[in-house]
């Protein structure tokens, strides 16, 4: 009787590929099966980044598989667990009455000029939209009314969990994962006496949407945390919270505000 099966997700690290030998005879102690195909369990080891490509891989399976991070360097936002750990965690993993916990994911469909049915992707961090040589220009919708238009480098659009990465580096806020929104932020936007945007963040509710309408179709570059789609013949982005959540294993309560304390200011 096996009492779940875990897929390893690992980055390229010398102290990953440890961790993970370390882990799979734990895991196999106690009575866990790997299998990197139709997992239950989901566990990354490495950072952040890692974690990113471990939800990427499995987003399909959203429904069944609860994921857990292990981190090899310091506590990441989605890597609860750090890798002198593993036997606590493999304990915790057995333990059924652990609380789980879920987050928002961002749902986005890239509209194509000559295609009907738009493309959908999800995103745990964040979808940005840049053109790569010039100035984008772009009508900002919300819930299909015009809110703004935009000039300048780009746009991001960030969950909650995302709101500490790059959204952070562009003049975001940070956002408490339990709140269930998305954010747009500005990248370099223009302001000047001709062209105007709000040029601040916005929240925006799980009951609203937003879409992007490109003015011209070429020269974009999008990207869905760690993936970039080039594609000449985009028209407009949607983005809204996603009906799928991500869930976790073995979550370990540290209180949100002291993590992003310890990743950005470190001791005062
Ligand atoms: P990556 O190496 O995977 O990540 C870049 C950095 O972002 C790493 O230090 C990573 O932490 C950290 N990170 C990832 N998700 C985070 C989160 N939710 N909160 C706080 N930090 C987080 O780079 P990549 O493959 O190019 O892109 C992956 C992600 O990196 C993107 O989704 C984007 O958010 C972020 N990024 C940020 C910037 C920026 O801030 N200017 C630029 C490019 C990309 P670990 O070291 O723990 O992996």
């Amino acid at each position: 009787m096996t009492e779940g099966k875990v897929a390893i997700i690992q980055n390229k690290q010398k102290s990953s590929f440890a961790a993970k030998k370390k882990l799979i005879s734990l895991l196999k102690e106690a009575h866990y099966t790997i299998d990197q195909n139709d997992p239950d369990i989901v566990i990354s080891i490495g950072g952040d980044g890692t974690f990113l490509s471990a939800f990427h891989e499995f987003e399909h399976k959203l429904d069944h598989i609860r994921f857990l991070g292990v981190h090899t360097g310091h506590l990441g936002f989605y890597t609860d667990w750090r890798d002198f750990e593993l036997e606590e965690l493999v304990s915790n993993l057995s333990n059924k009455e652990e609380p789980t916990i879920s987050y928002p994911l961002l749902d986005v469909q890239v509209k194509y000029k000559k295609q009907s049915e738009p493309k959908r992707f999800l995103a745990i961090n964040e979808a940005t939209i840049k053109r790569a040589t010039r100035t984008m220009v772009a009508d900002v919708y919300i819930k299909d009314e015009l809110f703004e238009r935009f000039r300048g480098d780009g746009l991001s659009v960030s969950t909650p969990t995302g709101s500490t990465a790059y959204n952070k580096s562009v003049g975001g806020a940070v956002l408490h994962p339990r709140i269930n929104a998305f954010q747009l932020a500005e990248i370099a936007s223009l302001n000047n006496r001709v062209f105007r945007t709000l040029g601040s963040p916005i929240i925006i509710s799980d009951s609203e949407w937003l879409t992007i309408r490109l003015e011209e179709s070429s020269d974009y570059v999008v990207t869905i945390d760690r993936s970039t789609i080039k594609h000449d013949e985009i028209e407009s982005i949607s983005f809204k919270i996603a009906n799928e959540r991500i869930h976790f294993a073995s979550y370990r309560h540290m209180h949100f505000w002291r993590r992003v304390k310890d990743a950005f200011i470190g001791e005062v």
